[in-house]
């Protein structure tokens, strides 16, 4: 099932406007309301129990001198330059989601976790029924192609420059397998920040959080990402929290902290 883990949180406001509305409407409560009423209350408890064992203070822990998270598999894992993910962490469920790419052939970065690759789905068809025409750049990384990235940049760029457009090791999001670069033929699917100019770029800003990716690097987040602007590069957290964070203009290190 689709977005399954998100089915059960359910935010507070809805527990609040039906209690609102049952009071304004009726009285006593119709038949059922007061077992929905509790379902929503034990929902909204699991979200907020979600959250603060998710809290970014609780899912981190010092491993051979690095500061490594704990919560790998979680939806929303915060990985940045202060949070690393161990060099042998695979995600276990890792497939390829079914829409159009800029290359042929097999490649890993193709791949995304299943939740994540359902809901990109969704997103591509979305945008094709929107008359845009996006492709999958690169997915899923692993530790090791990372490391040959970073290494390969900082002999180009040196160090400095490497760590603000590409991640060391351990520190990439592509390794959570929640992460796609998406571009469009507009700009020859490159990942570049004209793309966000384009008209593929603004909706992919305006409906990624539907279906529950944000762009994980926003313009003027730089300081808090550590990253610069980077509007092809989406990361799946669920369509509740990508709404959330969209919606209040956050980073996810923001939400994750402002939550707990
Ligand atoms: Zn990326």
């Amino acid at each position: 099932m689709k977005n399954s883990k998100l089915t059960s949180f359910m935010p507070k406001i809805v527990i609040g406007s039906l209690v609102a509305s049952l009071a304004l409407t009726c009285m006593p409560f119709p038949k059922g309301a007061d077992q929905a009423i509790a379902a929503a209350s034990r929902s909204s408890q699991s979200f907020a129990k979600f959250m603060q064992m998710n809290a970014p203070s609780r899912t981190v822990k010092t491993i051979g001198g690095i500061q490594t998270v704990t919560n790998l598999s979680s939806t929303v894992v915060l990985v940045n330059k202060q949070r690393n993910l161990p060099s042998t962490y695979v995600p276990k469920d890792l497939v390829v989601p079914n829409v159009p790419f800029s290359f042929s052939g097999p490649s890993p970065k193709k791949q995304l976790r299943k939740i994540a690759a359902n809901a990109l789905e969704d997103l591509f068809a979305a945008a094709k029924k929107d008359g845009i025409e996006l492709k999958a750049v690169s997915g899923y990384r692993s530790y090791a192609t990372q490391k040959s990235i970073f290494e390969r940049n900082a002999s180009i760029k040196g160090e400095a420059v490497a760590n603000k457009t590409s991640a060391r090791p351990g520190q990439s999001e592509h390794q959570t397998g929640l992460s796609m670069d998406i571009s469009s033929a507009s700009v020859g699917y490159a990942l570049e920040q004209s793309f966000g100019s384009t008209k593929e770029g603004k909706w992919l800003k305006a409906n990624a959080h539907k279906y529950g990716f944000i762009i994980r690097y926003g313009k003027g987040k730089e300081k808090l990402t550590g990253y610069s602007y980077e509007p092809w590069h989406v990361r799946y957290v669920g369509v509740y929290i990508a709404g959330e964070i969209t919606r209040q203009n956050l980073t996810l290190e923001q939400y994750l902290q402002k939550s707990i």
